[in-house]
């Protein structure tokens, strides 16, 4: 079993982690939130009293930070990861953040560095099915695959650093796009007397099925397990839905790519944040939608 620092013990990494520890790795945990310390002390990892000490001796060392910035300040700021971390410790960042970034970091550590973003939200890292999308070196990837099946089911080898973030940017983009289309099917449905179910009943089995409408349906009632049936409660947020689609507009024009539907996405993200539904699972656009229409 392999000695593992672990630091960002949030929504995501907090689940994480103990997953970890239920499969017999030692962890040793850091956040800046000392309850979120606790809290993994509690059931059984060590705390560290900073990241680099968190590092300092482990076979493998994870981030899960919020963005960019906290990832690339946690390895190569001062009294980095980087430094801190053992000569053949592997190097991954479970994060969603920008790809430039995510290359950069690899880059500079010098050494074998994954980007190993999820999707699956919170439910799938408490029971531990996430889905890893996984950039970097072939036999890093190898080497991490038994602690990320200790986290999640499937685990893709995407390419060379970055491509693990290009992955998630890319899903995340045809998801919100698919999410906001669906919204505005099923409201206009509404509006001409065709009934939600009847929509979904046809849509679900022909050649607008998608995870979006089969699995995530937008309004309460023929998928019972979504978001929609408790007044949008997350799942997976706004907030952080428009979070990605603002790291793919910014991958799309980096890379020259002229992406006007994930920018409309975008947009349409932005308002709903704005106004307030940063915190509603991001399904809940249909209300933005259905609000917005003519009396
Ligand atoms: P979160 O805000 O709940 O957790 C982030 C944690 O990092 C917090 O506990 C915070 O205190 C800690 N932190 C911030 N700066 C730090 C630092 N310098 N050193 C140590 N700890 C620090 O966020 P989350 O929901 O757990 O998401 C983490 C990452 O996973 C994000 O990049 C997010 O986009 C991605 N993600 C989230 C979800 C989801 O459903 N929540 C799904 C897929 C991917």
């Amino acid at each position: 079993m392999a000695r593992i620092g672990f630091i960002g013990l949030g929504r995501m990494g907090g689940p994480m982690a103990r997953n970890l520890l239920k499969a017999g790795h030692q962890v040793v945990v850091f956040d800046i939130v000392q309850p979120a310390v606790d809290a993994l002390v509690a059931a059984g990892a060590v705390a560290g009293f900073s990241a680099a000490a968190a590092a300092k001796d482990a076979d493998v060392v994870i981030t899960m930070l919020p963005a960019g910035e906290q990832v690339r300040d946690a390895w190569l700021g001062q009294g980095g990861l980087s430094k801190a971390s053992r000569a053949d410790a592997l190097l991954m960042d479970c994060s969603t953040i920008d790809v430039a970034t995510a290359r950069e970091v690899a880059a500079a550590t010098g050494r074998p560095f994954l980007d190993a973003p999820v999707s699956g939200g919170v439910m799938g890292a408490e029971a531990g099915t996430l889905t890893f999308m996984v950039g970097g070196d072939a036999a890093a990837v190898e080497r991490a695959r038994p602690v990320l099946e200790a986290m999640g089911k499937t685990i893709v080898h995407c390419g060379e650093a970055g491509a693990g973030q290009v992955a998630k940017l890319c899903n995340n983009m045809m998801l919100a796009a698919t999410m906001a289309v669906t919204s505005e099917a099923f409201v206009m449905a509404e509006r001409l007397g065709l009934p939600a179910q009847a929509l979904y009943d046809v849509c679900s089995k022909s050649t607008a099925m998608s995870w979006a409408l089969n699995s995530y349906c937008p309004v309460p009632g023929p998928v019972p397990a979504s978001p929609a049936n408790r007044d949008y409660a997350p799942g997976f947020t706004a907030a952080l839905m428009r979070k990605d689609l603002g790291l793919a507009q910014q991958a799309a024009k980096d890379a020259g790519v002229d992406a006007p539907v994930g920018a409309l996405a975008l947009a349409l993200f932005d308002r709903f944040v704005e106004g307030g539904g940063g915190g509603k699972d991001f399904s809940g656009i249909i209300t933005m939608i259905r609000a917005g229409q003519r009396a």
